[in-house]
């Protein structure tokens, strides 16, 4: 069965339609630091208010605790999406209390409201299913129609995502159809050379796509945070980088694999060793097997992959037809840090081919390096999202909205 896209639902015009959109956005200071989640949510609003619908937008922002939480409000979101579709957007103050039933009242044809945090609600993430129904059933009332457009979430078995979808007549927004697209040319017969990079800081949720992406690539180049968990597996010391030891031995399993699948699992040869983690480090480049090997011994650590491997991963990528990169190559964030993130970024942008970059972490780190989202042949706003994609996992997310793969 194939999605069911926005045409399936008819005519919109004068009906209250329901978008799910992921519009997790950094913040710092109460300020969007990357809009990158905003702006990939424009096409679907844009095509539902030309249609002259009355737009009930809802979101999470962050990982509040089931209550209001103020660092966690979207007004910011709302302000800034008002700026971009230029026109009025009204914030509801709650997402399913009076300030929501006003805004929502208030609509006229092609007018739009965003509904605070859906996050503020237990009932979102509940592990409860009634709970997560009931919560689904008073977003309902707000509608004749849902459109699921938060591709970052389709992973999760949330109310707003999942029990809403089964709640109303339902589709997928034109982001999700978009991302799919995408995906589906990296899991369906790739061009080839295919690398894929990985990186990032949330090594034990990211090692598990290894083991399904061996048999399908040709060369898996490794850096960031999950490049330490490697170098233990080869039994060279890592200091204080970044580790998971109860992961050792799976990598030594992927390790094996590649070996008899004759996939490379690339590694780096040099990194970038820190005395601490700071702007304002001290910091020294050594062979992947000398980490310990500086004035700071084992509280030294690694924040970045090396010059000579930045080259190496560059040509790779470079020479590659079908790129999927996520995950920063070091801590991008402290400029002394972000020279390996910066040359994988340039390389993908230099491919003839497909290169795509996907992670919240990842979209933000190639526009804080001052890349524009054109440069690259896509940039996903999912990153769990588009990895358990990858390794083939169900998304219920998608699955209610007709999708099998
Ligand atoms: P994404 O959001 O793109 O999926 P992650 O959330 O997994 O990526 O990881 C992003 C984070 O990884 C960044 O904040 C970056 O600082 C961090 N990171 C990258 N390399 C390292 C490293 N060597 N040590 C510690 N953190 C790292
Ligand atoms: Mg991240």
């Amino acid at each position: 069965m194939t999605l069911r896209t926005l045409e399936s639902l008819g005519s919109l015009a004068g009906a209250r339609v329901i978008v799910r959109c992921d519009l997790n956005v950094p913040l710092k200071d109460g300020r969007i630091t990357d809009d990158g989640r905003v702006r990939a949510s424009l096409p679907t609003l844009n095509a539902l208010i030309n249609q002259g619908a009355r737009v009930v937008i809802i979101s999470h922002l962050g990982r509040p605790d089931g209550a209001p939480d103020a660092q966690y409000s979207l007004a910011p979101v709302a302000q800034r999406l008002s700026e971009l579709l230029g026109k009025p957007v009204t914030f509801a103050s709650d997402t399913t209390g009076a300030g929501a039933h006003d805004a929502v009242s208030a609509l006229e044809d092609g007018d739009v409201a965003l509904l605070e945090n859906l996050r503020f609600n237990p009932g979102e993430t509940s592990k409860d299913e009634a709970e997560r129904t009931a919560f689904a059933a008073k977003l309902a009332a707000f509608g004749d129609a849902f459109v699921s457009d938060g591709f970052g979430v389709v992973h999760r078995k949330q109310a707003s995502v999942y029990e809403l979808a089964k709640a109303l007549p339902s589709a997928a927004g034109q982001l999700i159809s978009t991302e799919l697209d995408v995906l589906e040319r990296l899991t369906e017969s790739p061009e080839r050379p295919y690398a894929v990079v990985l990186g990032g800081s949330k090594v034990s949720d990211k090692l598990g796509v290894i083991g399904h992406l061996l048999p399908r690539v040709d060369s898996l180049l490794v850096g960031g945070g999950m490049l330490f968990t490697f170098l233990a597996a080869l039994g060279h010391p890592v200091g204080s980088s970044l580790l998971e030891a109860d992961q050792i031995d799976t990598v030594k399993g992927y390790l094996a694999k590649a070996k008899e699948l004759g996939v490379d699992i690339v590694l780096p040869t040099d990194v970038v060793v820190a005395s601490k983690f700071g702007a304002d480090a001290e910091h020294v480049v050594r062979p992947i097997d000398g980490i310990e090997d500086t004035e700071w011994g084992a509280s030294g650590l690694g924040l970045d992959i090396g010059p000579e491997t930045s080259a190496t991963f560059a040509a790779i990528i470079r020479a590659a037809r079908t790129v999927f990169w996520n995950g920063p190559m070091g801590v991008f964030e402290l400029a002394p840090f972000a020279a390996g993130t910066k040359s994988i970024a340039q390389a993908l942008t230099e491919i003839d081919g497909l290169g795509v970059v996907g992670g919240g972490d990842s979209a933000a780190a190639v526009r804080a390096l001052g890349f524009d989202d054109e440069q690259f042949g896509h940039i996903s706003t999912g990153g769990g999202a588009s990895l358990e994609f990858l390794e083939g996992k169900r998304l219920p997310g998608l699955e209610v909205l007709g999708w099998q793969q």
